[in-house]
């Protein structure tokens, strides 16, 4: 008997806005770095495409180089020059793009956030299709992330296919459904998109505006296939209250809609060779978390008087959907407890970064809670490590990384079951999952009682 031949890996190539550790802003940045490398292990070649953004953190891209080539692609009715860097990020080869524009789209010293973001991106998404035909390369599968890149699955069929980069299927995740991108239609214009034709109901016209376009609903229509983050909130989203206007659309599409979950990159994020850690340790030797522990209560300034004292924490984008009301009561909870907290996240709204250093400045030198509310990767992995226990109390959460990691670090996470919480986080004390996967303490109401019980529940 023959054995079948071992087939040729797939080419991928990701089209992102995220990469870790260079251009991360939440769990899509891991996602993107963690699949590729799962990927490239089980053989196949992986490439990923991103914008060259100024405040990249260079330092950790290898053998970063401009290729002699510049890439042309059409924007407003004219052709725009991109110079097309290419480096290695975590062992994998990476194309920035660099367009030669005068709005200077990716010098603007933050990843999103800007007035003009759907031309941005719906530019970087054209570019990088551009890019693809022009180097002639033929992949497998063009795998395209949230609304930022969504453009490439309707860019492809109805523009590039006919040129014949058409080697490929498209893959869509969504890693969150509350981003769509949304704009007036005319605007969709910019990047060589036919309003006209993909202004209608059941191609990219936004469900509650006959005069807007939606990405994301445009990439569910058009890709060959469409993941969301995790299983329950791919039931989730399906539903009137889930899915922020697009359940119809979903619900149409089904055959092709799935939830996968997430996972972490356990090289990444591993204790044992955790190279920002006081000292490394695993799950066979974790005296190493004491002192981690102790670590970082010298250097926040917390009280070291008692090594068994709980020690809380979240990290997290400080955000409506992550229960910022919980979080806070989580704090004050904890003290109430006898337990110190710390809380590592910073916020894209005004008045949620505000009221939080307003607490901030209430707690200046306290013994027991520290507040940092900026973006610190180092921090996150002292705090994963030093941690007793995580609180992730999200209203909505598609699937949620910190809970992992928090677990890779031996923190017991309490989270909300809700979306991919409830899919990797499983109570102590629920008799209906076997007692090998239950690690963690779970509550369902999102309200501060719960909460506050399930931080008081011992098993
Ligand atoms: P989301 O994608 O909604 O932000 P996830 O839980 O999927 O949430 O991913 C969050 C990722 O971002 C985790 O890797 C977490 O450690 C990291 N993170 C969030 N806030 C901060 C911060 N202030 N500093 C460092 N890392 C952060």
């Amino acid at each position: 008997i023959s054995k079948a031949p071992t087939s040729p890996g797939l080419h991928v190539v990701h089209i992102a806005a995220e990469m870790a550790p260079v251009a991360k802003v939440g769990g899509l940045g891991d996602v993107v770095t963690g699949l590729s490398k799962a990927l490239q292990k089980k053989g196949h070649l992986v490439e990923i495409i991103l914008p060259k953004y100024d405040c990249m953190q260079y330092d950790r891209v290898r053998d970063l180089r401009a290729l002699d080539f510049e890439v042309e692609s059409y924007f407003e009715g004219r052709l725009f020059k991109n110079k097309i860097w290419i480096g290695t990020i975590e062992g994998l080869p990476v194309y920035f793009i660099e367009p030669l524009h005068p709005d200077k789209f990716f010098w603007r010293g933050q990843f999103y956030g800007e007035h003009d973001d759907f031309k941005r991106f719906s530019f970087f998404s054209r570019a990088a299709l551009e890019l693809l035909l022009q180097a002639g390369k033929k992949p497998d599968i063009i795998h395209c992330h949230d609304w930022q890149t969504a453009f490439v699955a309707p860019l492809y069929w109805d523009l590039y296919a006919p040129k014949g980069l058409n080697s490929a299927r498209i893959c869509f995740t969504c890693h969150n459904f509350e981003y769509q991108g949304t704009a007036p239609a005319s605007e969709m214009a910019s990047c060589g998109l036919d309003v006209q034709q993909l202004n209608r109901p059941d191609r990219m016209q936004d469900n509650s505006s006959h005069e807007r376009v939606n990405p994301i609903k445009g990439a569910v229509v058009f890709s060959n296939i469409v993941t969301t983050v995790s299983p329950t909130y791919a039931q989730e989203v399906r539903t009137a209250e889930g899915g922020r206007g697009l359940h119809t659309t979903l619900n149409l599409h089904s055959k092709k809609f799935i939830g996968i979950l997430n996972g972490i990159d356990t090289d990444a994020w591993n204790p044992a060779s955790d190279s920002f850690l006081e000292v490394q340790y695993s799950a066979t030797d974790v005296l190493g978390k004491a002192e981690n522990k102790s670590a970082l209560r010298r250097q926040l300034g917390l009280s070291r008087a008692n090594p068994r004292q709980p020690l809380v924490s979240c990290i997290t984008r400080l955000v409506p959907q992550k229960g910022v009301h919980l979080i806070r009561h989580a704090m004050y909870r904890t003290m109430e407890l006898g337990g110190q907290f710390i809380l590592l996240g910073s916020s894209p709204i005004l008045h949620i970064q505000r009221e939080f250093e307003g607490i901030v400045s209430q707690f200046q030198n306290h013994d027991h809670v520290r507040l940092i509310l900026k973006y610190d990767e180092s921090l996150s992995h002292r705090i994963y490590a030093a941690s007793d226990m995580f609180i992730i109390p999200s209203i909505f959460e598609p699937c949620g990384l910190t809970q992992m990691i928090a677990m890779r670090y031996g923190s017991i996470p309490i989270a909300r079951k809700t979306g991919g919480l409830n899919d990797s986080v499983f109570d102590v004390d629920d008799d209906t999952v076997p007692l090998q996967f239950r690690n963690g303490f779970t509550f369902l109401n999102a309200d501060e009682q719960k909460l506050g019980s399930s931080l008081f529940r011992r098993s």
